[in-house]
């Protein structure tokens, strides 16, 4: 039940989920909690169904309020006292680290966190624990366009631009993208843009609800988009759409693409992907001829093991049609997680400190360690990508510890069976919740924290724009903040700094520590934040300007230009075989979100998308001799998923789509394919190689 008086009775504040971050009123009114749409630049007052529920899980009957240890005599989760639960596991990181060394004990954080919380955890990780160990699931959603950006551009921010900029796009290309369900709000922004006459292309292996409402669809075979964008820029070329005086001015690398590319003839990437010239011609000239033009990837080009040189071949696209900087124009990454972006920023990666700044940066280590208070040379050195990390744990060189905040590994993880093992290998496995996610379940200690609606902090959208999450009320009896946690675990491992618990305190600290570096927060204040609609960084100065729009004079490199790369395509990490005949392709629906531990606990979410479900083509179906409806077996080397078979035209003969929202018989990730991108880290969740069975009953 909702508790009067506590908190204010409204907050004006932004949804849980995903990285549109459209704004909500929460009102606490007659002993329920309502959500109201806000008008805000992302969603423009509209809110998805995940949105509209997300207020249900405050007082949901599942909620975690008291802390759970593993009874070693029966093997079962107990309620337990707060200070048993963190004795136990600050008596564990002790053993653990004493017996095999600090990096033993590793830390996996979210997506989903609050600056402040990913800022706080990074600091912990490297102050506290000392560990080099600690990464997070955002590795497996926009790392790859990250990595892109970065080589690329000089800097990692989804959009460099505002949402609004979409509807002034003469052309807009998603590439891999179904913000029509991922992401519905979005869709007003291409509304604007269709009703001034701009033209939407979409490139999917599904016809999703995104690739019904284009122009133009372009279904290529999934792991054939590089070879589709370096077509795109072979065709541009030949007709003579390269903006050669923005080439010249203004980057550096071209002859070398133009040399690589020349040699992508359309037709024989029509043969590799399935996309007819006469589609990748027409898509070439309505970016080439318009006066301004965008072109977006998301997780359908990014989650491949050749995901950095996929986005990278679209930017190359970008920067040789003069795109980037223009206005209405330029190239994008639709980041997925509600704080993706914020969650990379302050020091969650394996890789990196706060600020965006890398952790092998003499000067960054200086600066941050300062601010910390701690010897420069106390910082420990670069941990591992997520799965790598994942991957060892348990084994003889692995940590053997692990404490978890916001994510659920055991449903998201590729080759989910692998890693759920490798979890139940370890001495101590600490999971902070506020649901008894798949992943909580086999903890040895699980921490029952705080809801979204219940602290203050702030997030950073897909645009850069750093938003505030505003508190409806305290967390009930029993649950702590993770602010709370940290410090608290902070102290009984004799930390040799403090840690704020005060989110206002945290963000202060963070705007110190990220001052100077590529994401730099210096002049974002939360009372900024209240008086505008957010704050886009970089933003260096409290009294200078924040920058919704990048690259307009320069890039953020040394010498302020941007760089192309060459690429070429190559086949997936797993091809088609006689064993395993199809292509598997997973991804999302409208009605659940991520690994499914929060909205498949809600009930409306649940009626609109109660279980999982395999997509096949009326053509594979009836080879298989499957109907519609019918309990089906999806086999890849790894392992296999059981679901419902839905037969729809909207996919390939040649694949199948299952999504990854689901555990048990029906995780999709059980049979994903563990080839990582060798730069980004990124899992190829996108493609493997399997058959399909129809289940006998
Ligand atoms: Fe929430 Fe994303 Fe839906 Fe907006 S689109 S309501 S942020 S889940």
């Amino acid at each position: 039940a909702t508790r009067p008086g506590v908190a204010p009775r409204e907050a004006a504040t932004h949804c849980p989920y995903c990285a549109l971050q459209c704004g909500m009123v929460l009102r606490e009114a007659r002993g329920r909690i309502e959500v109201l749409p806000r008008e805000f630049p992302t969603n423009r007052g509209g809110l998805c169904q995940k949105g509209w529920t997300a207020a249900e899980l405050l007082d949901h009957p599942e909620r975690l309020t008291t802390p759970l240890l593993r009874d070693p005599a029966t093997g079962e989760l107990r309620p337990a006292s707060w200070d048993a639960a963190l004795d136990r596991v600050a008596a564990g990181i002790r053993t653990v680290q004493g017996g095999h060394g600090r990096d033993a004990v590793a830390v996996f954080g979210g997506g989903g966190l609050t600056n402040e919380k990913a800022y706080a955890l990074g600091k912990f990780a490297r102050v506290a624990l000392r560990t080099r160990h600690i990464d997070y699931n955002g590795r497996w959603c926009m790392s790859s366009a990250a990595a892109a950006g970065i080589r690329s551009l000089g800097v990692d921010r989804g959009l460099p631009f505002p949402l609004a900029d979409l509807g002034r796009a003469e052309t807009l290309l998603l590439v891999g993208a179904n913000p029509a369900e991922t992401m519905p709000p979005l869709m007003r922004h291409l509304a604007d843009q269709r009703e001034r006459g701009g033209r939407l292309i979409v490139i999917d292996p599904r016809v999703t609800a995104t690739a019904r409402q284009a122009d133009l669809h372009l279904q290529p075979l999934p792991g054939t988009d590089l070879a589709v964008a370096n077509a795109l820029l072979h065709i541009a070329l030949t007709e003579g759409f390269i903006d050669r005086d923005y080439v010249a001015a203004r980057t550096d690398g071209f002859d070398a693409v133009r040399r690589t590319v020349a040699g992508c003839w359309p037709a024989e990437v029509e043969r590799l992907s399935g996309v007819p010239v006469a589609d990748l011609e027409a898509t070439a000239r309505a970016l080439g001829t318009a006066g301004s033009a965008i072109i977006l990837t998301a997780r359908g080009a990014e989650q491949h093991a050749k995901g950095v040189d996929t986005v990278t071949a679209f930017i190359n696209l970008a920067l040789a049609l003069g795109l980037p900087g223009r206005p209405g124009s330029g190239y994008g990454c639709l980041t997925g997680q509600g704080n993706g972006q914020g969650g990379r920023e302050h020091g969650q990666k394996a890789d990196q400190l706060p600020g965006y700044r890398r952790i092998d940066d003499p000067a960054a280590r200086e600066h941050v360690a300062r601010v910390w208070g701690v010897p420069a040379d106390d910082l420990p050195g670069p941990g591992v990508p997520a799965y790598r990390l994942l991957d060892s744990l348990g084994t003889p060189d692995g940590p053997r510890a692990l404490l978890v905040f916001g994510s659920n590994p055991v449903v998201s993880a590729p080759r989910a069976a692998r890693i759920e093992s490798r979890l139940r290998d370890l001495d101590l496995l600490v999971v902070a919740d506020f649901l008894r996610s798949e992943t909580a379940e086999l903890a040895d200690v699980v921490l029952p924290v705080a809801q979204w609606a219940e602290e203050d902090g702030t997030m950073t959208n897909l645009e850069g724009r750093v938003l505030r999450r505003r508190a409806l009320r305290e967390p009930p009896p029993g649950v702590r903040t993770d602010l709370a946690v940290l410090a608290d675990l902070a102290t009984r491992l004799a930390a040799p700094v403090e840690f704020p618990t005060d989110p206002r305190t945290v963000f202060a600290e963070l705007r110190r520590a990220s001052a100077g570096g590529p994401a730099d927060y210096a002049g974002v204040t939360w009372e900024r934040i209240d008086a505008d609609t957010g704050v886009f960084w970089p933003c260096p100065d409290p009294a200078g300007p924040d920058s919704p729009r990048l690259f307009a004079d320069r890039f953020p490199t040394p010498d302020g230009r941007a760089r192309f790369h060459p690429v070429t395509h190559r086949p997936a990490a797993e091809e088609v075989s006689v064993d395993y005949p199809l292509h598997l392709t997973t991804g999302r629906v409208l009605a659940q979100y991520q690994s499914g531990t929060q909205t498949r606990r809600v009930g409306a979410l649940r009626r609109a998308a109660p279980g999982a479900f395999v997509e096949l083509h009326p053509d594979l179906a009836a080879r298989l001799g499957v109907a519609d409806g019918d309990e089906v077996r999806v086999v890849s080397r790894r392992g296999e998923l059981r679901a419902p078979a839905r037969v729809t035209p909207t996919i390939r003969p040649d694949t199948v789509f299952a999504p990854f929202h689901w555990a048990g018989a029906a995780r999709a990730n059980s049979v994903t394919n563990d080839a990582v991108d060798p730069v980004s880290g990124m899992p190829e969740f996108k493609i493997c190689a399997v058959r399909v069975e129809r289940v006998e009953s």
